[in-house]
């Protein structure tokens, strides 16, 4: 999903939780919804082999990978995605430490995450795209896709390869 709409969302979200919880966990909860999206920043680093690790060529690459990404996958059978950030794990462990350390701050965080994960979810089941939101559940899925002879970053090696191709060109 593009992260205006997280970011408009979210805020909405934020100010409601602002008004009726408190200011700390409305800002918390704008940050949790909106911070999550910063593993697709990861995505590509991994994806790419940080061969290139400019801030601006990231922020570029991320975006303009992640919109041509967006645009072939759905309906694809070889393409899994997963992000760090957006699995059940990495939210589990955010909140056990929010009720460990009493800290409604990290709650809020915690809550505008999964807001953000349950948004996600709903716009990939509608636009037919294979995601995962599990780190076990990925690397089975990962395997059988294997086994059946599809490989799962097909898609978004064809994305990869179309966008890398202009700067591969003679000057
Ligand atoms: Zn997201």
């Amino acid at each position: 999903m593009k992260p205006q709409i997280h970011t408009t969302v979210g805020f909405g979200g934020g100010l409601l939780l602002y008004r009726f919880w408190g200011k700390v966990e409305g800002i918390f909860f704008f940050l949790g919804s909106v911070l999550l999206d910063v593993d697709h920043f990861i995505d590509f680093i991994w994806r790419t082999k940080c061969k290139n690790l400019n801030i601006k060529h990231i922020i570029k690459g991320t975006y303009t990978f992640d919109m041509a990404h967006l645009e072939i996958a759905p309906g694809r059978k070889d393409s899994l995605c997963m992000f760090l950030f957006h699995t059940v794990e990495f939210l589990s462990l955010i909140c056990l430490v929010a009720v460990l350390i009493k800290s409604s701050a990290l709650m809020g965080f915690f809550l505008g995450a999964a807001f953000h994960l349950v948004l996600d979810f709903v716009d990939a089941k509608r636009k037919k795209i294979q995601k995962t939101y599990s780190w076990i559940e990925f690397i089975i899925r990962r395997q059988l896709m294997k086994k059946k002879g599809l490989d799962p970053d097909g898609a978004q090696k064809e994305v990869l390869n179309s966008i890398q191709r202009p700067s591969k060109r003679p000057e």
